[in-house]
C-alpha cells in the first residue's frame, strides 16, 4: 500500500518531530477546513494567525474508564471546556482547575443555552485563539447535534477536530449484559431517536418492528408507551422483552425489565427517569445471564471482580 503523505509544512516542528500530535501542531503551519463557494470544504493553509482550533469530543456515556486515550489527553491540556448536560460528574472532575468550564447543558424544555448561541460561542472563543474542549455525552454524531455545530465552525472558517467517544446504546447494552447482536436472537441493530415532533413519534415503524433485529431508542422515555404500541401494531410480537437502561454506566445505574405490553406501566411504577435508553429485542432475555456490572462497586474501582465475586 503506498502511504498516502501527510499534509505538514516541510521544515517545520510538527514535520520534524513525529512525535507530535495534531493537536501540538504551531499556528504557522496548522491546517484549516475552508468552505469554498459550492459550500464544499477543502483543506488549506492557514499562515500567522493566532486563531484557535475546536475539539469536539464525545465523553461516553459516564464511567470515566471508557473515554478514548485521545479524549482523556485533550482533557488534561484543556484551556476552555464547553460541555453539556450528559458529560458525568467524575469526567469533569478530570478537567484541569485552571481551565475555564462553560456550561451549555440542554435538559428537555430547560435550555441554558439556545443552539444558535452554542455556535457562536464556539466560533468567537476559537476567534480569541483559544483551544476549546467540546465535551459532549456518548458520541459527538449520534444525537448530539455535533454535527450541525460543526457545520457553523465550517462554515465560519474554524479549525476543529472530532474525537469519537462510546455511544450509550453500546455502553449501555454492555454494562446491563445485553448483546445487541447474537446469532440466536438478532441479526442487526437499528437506533433512533423517541423525540417527538408536535408531540408525535415520527418513526419509520415498519423498519422498526422487522422480527431479528435489536432496537434502541434514544431520548425515547417520555414516549415509551406510544412506542411499545407503535411496535405492537406494525407486528412486533407483543412479548418481545424491552429494557430501560438508566444512567448506563455510572454509579446509578439501573434496568427495567419488562415485555412491549408490561414495561411502560414498570417504568411508572418505579419512576425511571433520565437518561435512559429503551432497547427492544429477544437479547434482552440475556440481561439475567450476563449482567455483570455491579454499580454499587462502580466508584471503589471494585467492579472489574465483579463476575468473580458473582461466582463464589
Ligand atoms: N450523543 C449521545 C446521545 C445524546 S441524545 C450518545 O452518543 O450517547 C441524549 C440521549 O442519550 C438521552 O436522552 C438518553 O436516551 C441517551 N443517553 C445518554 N447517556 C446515557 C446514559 N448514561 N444512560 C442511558 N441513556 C443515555
Amino acid at each position: 500500500m503506498p502511504r498516502i503523505p501527510e499534509l505538514r509544512a516541510k521544515g517545520s516542528p510538527a514535520h520534524k518531530a513525529p512525535g507530535r500530535t495534531r493537536a501540538d501542531r504551531p499556528a504557522s503551519c496548522t491546517l484549516v477546513k475552508v468552505v469554498t463557494g459550492h459550500g464544499m470544504p477543502r483543506i488549506s493553509r492557514r499562515s500567522g494567525s493566532a486563531q484557535g482550533r475546536v475539539f469536539l469530543v464525545g465523553a461516553g456515556p459516564g464511567d470515566p474508564e471508557l473515554l478514548t486515550l485521545r479524549a482523556m489527553r485533550l482533557i488534561e491540556e484543556a484551556e476552555v471546556v464547553v460541555y453539556d448536560s450528559l458529560v458525568s460528574k467524575e469526567i469533569l472532575a478530570l478537567v484541569p482547575a485552571t481551565a475555564e468550564r462553560i456550561y451549555a447543558g440542554k435538559k428537555s424544555g430547560n435550555h441554558s443555552l439556545k443552539q444558535e448561541e452554542i455556535n457562536k460561542l464556539l466560533v468567537g472563543l476559537a476567534r480569541r485563539g483559544r483551544k476549546v474542549l467540546r465535551l459532549k455525552g456518548g458520541d459527538p454524531f449520534i444525537f448530539g447535534r455535533g454535527g450541525e455545530e460543526m457545520q457553523f465552525l465550517a462554515g465560519h472558517g474554524v479549525a476543529f477536530e472530532v474525537v469519537p467517544g462510546i455511544t450509550s446504546a453500546s455502553g449501555a447494552a454492555c454494562y446491563a449484559g445485553i448483546p445487541l447482536t447474537h446469532r440466536d436472537y438478532a441479526q442487526s441493530f437499528v437506533i433512533a431517536t423517541g423525540h417527538p415532533r408536535k408531540g408525535v413519534c415520527e418513526l419509520d415503524w415498519d423498519m422498526l418492528a422487522r422480527p431479528g433485529q435489536t432496537v434502541v431508542i434514544y431520548m425515547g422515555l417520555g414516549q415509551i408507551r406510544q412506542i411499545c404500541a407503535g411496535l405492537i401494531e406494525h407486528g412486533r410480537r407483543a412479548d418481545t422483552p424491552v429494557a430501560v437502561v438508566e444512567r448506563a454506566t455510572t454509579a446509578a445505574q439501573r434496568v427495567i425489565v419488562g415485555t412491549l405490553v408490561t414495561i411502560a406501566a414498570r417504568c411508572a411504577r418505579q419512576n425511571a427517569c433520565s437518561p435512559s435508553l429503551i432497547i427492544v429485542g429477544e437479547v434482552v432475555s440475556l440481561h439475567g445471564q450476563l449482567s455483570w456490572f455491579d454499580p454499587a462497586q462502580a466508584d471503589t474501582g471494585l467492579r472489574k471482580t465483579g463476575m468473580s465475586a458473582r461466582l463464589v
